[in-house]
């Protein structure tokens, strides 16, 4: 077998999600921890997979303790699929308690250092994503929305933690890899930690939801809240991880290269409605066969926007799963019914994503004074 390789900043490719809890020490989610988050479509339908101590937060939304959820975005361009579960994640886990409070970094620094994108660029880009949080649900009043480029905060815990791993230990995580996307992680382990900090009213549990290929980034802060649990008291991260979302052309994980392979929530939705008309599908080569045999969903992108994208209801989920496996379905009409769902999501998120602008602006300045200040 071998050896199955994640990487936060390349192309991951996972088949098969149960290795990750074998070779990476990552927990599935109990039926007990499914029942206390069962209003959350991604968890009943799997799309979570598995987590680390998510116990830390389960118990704090039972015993009102405050917690913190938190993750964040390279700002190189809008929002996909890929950021919208994320983001949903954040929004559920916050109303979980009115205790929860979102932290939500705008990873500036990272997409620098990963990607060349200037700091300008990257303030035009925050402002959309932040106004994308708040269409889809966040409470800005318990939220924390800032640029890692502003937050004197990350930037310190980023070299006070710089200290607790060798160049080796980088290596075995990541991979031989420019300084600075090394440097980048240990501004992430900041971003993820700056709730803990006495700014935010000191230790406390922390969820990180991230796609299955960003565990090296959790493990590596994991690691770094251990080592400073005496000093500052910190208390390694929770994590959930959810499974890479699907290329529309049927590869494992969308391309932002390839627009045709991938749906963003700045789409104009026509055009997103010709890109689910234009997907892979599961389907067979002929309609006769089709009718016959069943197409297999299992396989199928448009299947994926039903069963995790944009269909709450699980009767319609069922329906086209059954349809699809007895043959009553062809794919052309299950594509028009898919993207009819996906054009309607991109209309009503675009006019409520436009109203949230102001919002979005004014959450990114308010930030700024309070992830400016020392940390410890
Ligand atoms: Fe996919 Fe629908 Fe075709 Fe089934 S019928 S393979 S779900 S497009």
């Amino acid at each position: 077998m071998s050896e199955l390789q994640l990487d936060p900043w390349g192309t991951t490719d996972i088949k098969d999600y149960n290795r990750l809890y074998q070779e990476f020490g990552i927990s599935p989610v109990t039926d007990e921890l499914l029942a206390s988050l069962k209003a959350n479509r991604y968890a009943t339908r799997k799309f979570i997979f598995g987590h680390r101590d998510l116990q830390q937060i389960t118990d704090a939304v039972a015993s009102g303790r405050p917690y913190a959820v938190m993750s964040g975005i390279k700002p190189t361009g809008p929002f996909h699929l890929g950021s919208k579960v994320t983001a949903d994640e954040i929004i559920f886990f916050q109303s979980l308690s009115k205790k929860a409070t979102a932290f939500y970094a705008i990873a500036d620094v990272e997409a620098y250092c990963d990607n060349g994108v200037n700091m300008a660029e990257s303030s035009r880009m925050a402002i959309i994503n932040a106004a994308d949080l708040l269409a889809l649900g966040l409470d800005p009043e318990r939220a924390v929305i800032y640029k890692q480029s502003d937050s004197l905060a990350v930037q310190d815990l980023a070299f006070i933690f710089s200290r607790d791993a060798t160049f080796n230990t980088l290596k075995a995580i990541y991979g031989e890899r420019p300084i600075g996307l090394y440097l980048s992680a240990f501004v992430q382990a900041g971003d993820i930690l700056l709730p803990q900090t006495k700014i935010f009213g000191g230790p406390k549990p922390v969820l990180v939801p991230v796609g299955a290929d960003q565990d090296p980034h959790i493990r590596l802060t994991r690691d770094i809240a251990q080592k400073h649990s005496a000093d500052l008291g910190l208390i390694p991260p929770s994590a959930v991880y959810h499974k890479l979302v699907r290329s529309l052309k049927g590869d494992t994980k969308m391309s932002k290269r390839d627009p045709m392979s991938m749906i963003t929530l700045s789409d104009p939705p026509k055009e997103a409605k010709k890109k689910v008309l234009a997907a892979f599908t599961g389907g067979r080569a002929t309609v006769e066969e089709q009718r016959r045999l069943g197409a297999n969903p299992n396989i199928c992108p448009v299947y994926d926007l039903y069963l995790y994208h944009f269909v709450d209801d699980d009767g319609i989920v069922r329906t086209v799963h059954d349809e699809c496996t007895s043959g009553a379905r062809l794919c052309g009409e299950c594509k028009l019914q898919a993207a009819g769902y996906v054009e309607a999501f991109l209309q009503r998120h675009q006019e409520k994503r436009k109203k949230m602008t102001p919002k979005a602006e004014e959450l990114l300045e308010r930030s700024r004074p309070l992830v400016g200040q020392k940390p410890i």
